[in-house]
């Protein structure tokens, strides 16, 4: 969705980040290197998957705290092993959902709640199963809730590093977290989960009334509906560039 309001070719790309080089191939330097050199503008390039002209600007885009969530217990779970019993302790907790939808780590933002609050879920690990959910719990706790710890950049490096040891794959919104932590604005944390879970169903709405086909109309509220759930947002920079037909 980002990709597309940003004019990146949609799908596996090689360089999914909208802000910087981040090469989604480069495996072994995922963990060690923190800085790719810097997108300098999102011109129409096939080397750099960018396809279209941007259709926002990029200082516009932001990832809801839920969102990055949902990220991240998707990189823990998909690292796993799925005889251990972690994962059999999530597949006993959530008789309702599928395997597949089990294994590929696709849970809501009850479900991870319901996960943390649970003092015996921790006890169905291995130690460094532990150590990751840990440094993700706290980072649910201290920076994507609506307290920002001060140490907050340190509970974030530290659950990086708690997720590659457990061998969890460098995703997108892992990247983001750790490359660009400094673009959170202070107050992400107003953006509730609720906010965050309603916002979700929204899009599933719109996604099946318009089976997957989105248009620039949808984007654009999209953005907007992050930009307005941060109070005091600048709101001046305003493009009057395109005007989109529904
Ligand atoms: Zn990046």
């Amino acid at each position: 969705m980002v990709n597309f309001l940003l004019g990146q070719q949609s799908g596996f790309t090689k360089y999914p980040c909208f802000l910087c080089m981040w090469d989604s191939r480069d495996t072994a330097h995922h963990y060690t290197k923190k800085d790719w050199p810097v997108r300098e503008e999102l011109v129409p390039c096939r080397a750099s998957n960018v396809i279209n002209s941007p259709l926002v600007d990029r200082d516009r885009i932001l990832f809801p705290p839920l969102h990055i969530k949902l990220g991240l217990i998707k990189q823990f779970t998909k690292a796993l092993d799925k005889e251990g019993g972690c994962f059999n302790y999530m597949c006993q907790t959530f008789p309702g959902v599928t395997i597949v939808k089990l294994k590929a780590g696709i849970f809501d933002g009850p479900q991870i709640r319901r996960l943390i609050r649970d003092p015996e879920f921790e006890k169905s690990m291995n130690k460094v199963e532990q150590e990751a959910w840990n440094a993700f719990v706290l980072v649910v706790k201290n920076f994507l809730g609506n307290n920002k710890a001060r140490n907050y950049a340190e509970l974030v490096n530290n659950m990086v590093t708690a997720f590659k040891k457990l061998g969890c794959n460098m995703s997108i919104k892992l990247h983001y977290l750790f490359s660009h932590m400094d673009r959170f604005p202070e107050n992400l944390g107003s953006m509730s989960d609720e906010q965050g879970e309603r916002f979700h169903q929204e899009i599933k709405e719109m996604e099946t009334r318009y089976q997957g086909r989105w248009n620039a109309v949808m984007m654009a509220d999209y953005c907007w509906t992050l930009k307005r759930d941060i109070p005091d947002a600048e709101h001046s920079r305003v493009s009057n560039k395109r005007k989109f037909q529904p």
